[in-house]
């Protein structure tokens, strides 16, 4: 038998033959968009903290007072000693800016896509995907060990194709699609999904991690995040009182995993309160994606998320790292994040950047492509 190293060389090589080596990268955000990469300065066009609350100076005080006066680690799960006050805070605000009845905090976006599905669907249910979900919501609908099916990007008719020839054959029926799709920034159509939803027998279930705004969601389950738009770390889920308190006692990346530190949540919550009080952060975002779109001649764009399809993957890889010597972080995503011969420029816009340097970097795209 050949040793762990012996096979694990031999796959590491067999990725950097197809270009799929990944290596990580010492990064060091500031306070601005900037990282500091190899001594040098970069503006990021590649953070998910779209509004910069991140570094906003009030989350960073409320976090740093939790930390203060409850410690850093949280000490156990939730059920056991970890459900901090503030947890019970957190939701009920979550659960009113989303418009649903409750909240539930996990560990983080992908814990909690990995919790919920599994939870609520299992062998003899049927899941039908949108062909670009996130790959948590793959995880998620394969260990839950239900017949997972997938429909054409934002396709209602081929969902409802695939509705119309195999929800008989099964018990429970989940629709599960992104809200904002997180490599093409396109938004699903929730409305007309939850429609055929209903007409056939089926639940729906919207990961948002991306979202922006605050807007009743016609979904049965709505997923977040604290990591992204919060700029904080953790995920939830947007339910009736009934599937929450279901998923409290049988998700098990909610049961069997370690409560958030309080300081995480004091910052998200004190995140929330800034979104809610300034929504011209919102504005501001969006704004800045389409100043760089009407530049480069793209389609306007649904949210902060801007792809440039280059196709192959060097191709991509080639063009961030000229962006990069340009001074720019933009980074070439490939497969398997995206599939075969749609290699991206993926920009991503925040509430921190500026008109000089979103022009700036248009000229540069502009250049290199
Ligand atoms: C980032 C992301 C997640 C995972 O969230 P984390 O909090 O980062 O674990 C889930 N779904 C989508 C669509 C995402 O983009």
């Amino acid at each position: 038998m050949p040793t762990l190293s012996e096979v694990a060389s031999k796959k590491l090589q067999s990725l950097d033959a197809q270009g799929r080596k990944r290596t990580l990268v010492v990064s060091e955000r500031q306070r601005d968009a900037g990282i500091i990469r190899d001594n040098r300065t970069l503006i990021s066009f590649s953070c998910n903290d779209y509004l910069g609350l991140s570094q906003y100076p009030e989350v960073i005080r409320a976090s740093q007072a939790a930390l203060a006066r409850y410690g850093h680690g949280a000490g156990a799960s939730r059920l056991v000693t970890g459900n901090h006050p503030l947890y019970g805070e957190l939701e009920t605000q979550l659960a009113g800016y989303k418009g649903f009845e409750k909240a539930l905090v996990f560990g983080s976006g992908y814990l909690a896509n990995l919790g919920i599905i599994p939870t609520i669907m299992g062998k003899g249910d049927l899941i039908i995907a949108d062909k670009l979900v996130h790959a948590c919501l793959i995880d998620g609908a394969q260990l839950s060990g239900a017949k997972l099916l997938r429909f054409e990007h934002n396709n209602v008719a081929d969902c409802e194709r695939i509705l119309t020839m195999y929800r008989k054959e099964y018990c429970h029926c989940l629709i599960v699609t992104d809200e904002v799709f997180s490599m093409d920034g396109d938004i699903a159509p929730l409305e007309p999904l939850s429609i055929l939803a209903k007409h056939h027998d089926a639940w729906l279930m919207a990961d948002g991690a991306h979202s922006l705004h605050s807007y009743a969601s016609p979904v049965d389950i709505y997923m977040g995040t604290l990591s992204k738009t919060l700029g904080a770390y953790g995920g939830y889920v947007c339910a009736k009182a009934e599937v929450i308190e279901y998923l409290v006692s049988s998700a098990r990346s909610f049961t069997f995993t370690t409560a958030l530190p309080s300081s995480v949540i004091a910052g998200a919550l004190q995140a929330l309160k800034i979104i809610e009080a300034h929504p011209e952060l919102i504005t501001k975002t969006l704004q800045n994606a389409e100043l760089f779109c009407e530049y480069m001649e793209l389609p306007t764009p649904q949210s902060p998320i801007v792809p440039i399809i280059l196709g192959e993957e060097e191709k991509a890889l080639n063009a961030s790292n000229k962006l990069k010597e340009q001074g720019f972080i933009v980074s070439a995503i490939r497969p398997p994040t995206v599939p075969l011969g749609t290699s991206r420029l993926r920009v991503t816009f925040s509430a921190m950047h500026d008109e000089d340097s979103i022009l700036r970097l248009a000229k540069c795209v502009k250049r290199i492509l």
